[in-house]
């Protein structure tokens, strides 16, 4: 499978280790939510790097990775549900136990287009490490997780854990429909523990028209900035789209 890469990538997309469970090989989901079509078929295509969004009319895409925090997984769910601002999640199914419990809560978000989720890997471990086949593992497992607990596929965008890719997995991972290779230029920086002040300094020089902003759903220190963030979000001017928003994708074709 041929790359064409398009930006350059940066490395904002750290995050913290995960559980290295073992992944077993599973079949691709077929699951329907109400609501949802039948989940599409794999699209392959070429690759393409994604490092930047579309900015038009204040456009910011906000992205949430791993969810090894239960606590922070909820408060995210409960920021999206009543501030209405648009979220693009990146979860790991080895952190099952933290997402599954809002599935019913994020479902009809997802349904209407203001949340979505994109593909992280099952384990979120280092893909330069592995063999193709456990590349495809790792993201026909998440996949079909989040199939299974969400109602709809991950695909096209998938994010490589530690912002760690390289053209040959990228190759793998387009052929395998996920032809979109998420990173991003903008961070919190809190894939490890950081001050609240330190939190919104990134939000500040990031959040503006057009940024990939990456964000954690790791540790406590973001539950107490959403309210500063949605002000700055007002106050810029800017409007927080999904991945399928600013792209012109849709879950209904994957
Ligand atoms: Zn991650």
């Amino acid at each position: 499978m041929g790359v064409l890469v398009l930006g350059l990538a940066v490395a904002v997309a750290g995050c913290s280790a995960a559980d290295q469970n073992s992944s077993g090989a599973r079949p691709v989901g077929q699951g329907r939510a109400p609501g949802f079509p039948r989940v599409p078929a794999p699209h392959p295509a070429l690759s393409q790097t994604i490092t930047h969004g579309l900015g038009g009319a204040g456009r910011i895409c906000l992205t949430v990775d791993d969810g090894d925090c239960a606590d922070c997984v909820g408060g995210y769910v409960e920021f999206a549900q009543r501030s209405g601002i648009h979220l693009t999640f990146s979860p790991n199914g080895v952190y099952a136990s933290c997402w599954s419990p809002h599935a019913g809560t994020l479902k009809p978000l997802i349904e209407r287009g203001q949340v979505q989720i994109m593909n992280h890997t099952f384990s979120h471990r280092d893909l330069r490490r592995m063999t193709e086949a456990q590349i495809t593992t790792e993201l026909e497992r998440n996949d079909d997780w989040v199939v299974k607990t969400f109602g709809v596929t991950t695909r096209p965008y998938y994010r490589p854990p530690f912002g760690f890719h390289n053209s040959h997995i990228d190759g793998v991972a387009a052929g395998l429909g996920y032809t979109r290779t998420v990173m991003g230029d903008g961070s919190y920086a809190d894939s490890d523990p950081i001050t609240p002040e330190v939190l919104i300094g990134m939000a500040q020089q990031y959040l503006h028209p057009g940024v990939i902003m990456l964000g954690h759903a790791n540790h406590p220190t973001v539950l107490g900035c959403f309210d500063q963030i949605q002000a700055l979000i007002k106050q810029r001017n800017l409007s927080p789209v999904t991945l399928d928003e600013m792209f012109g994708t849709s879950r209904a074709t994957g």
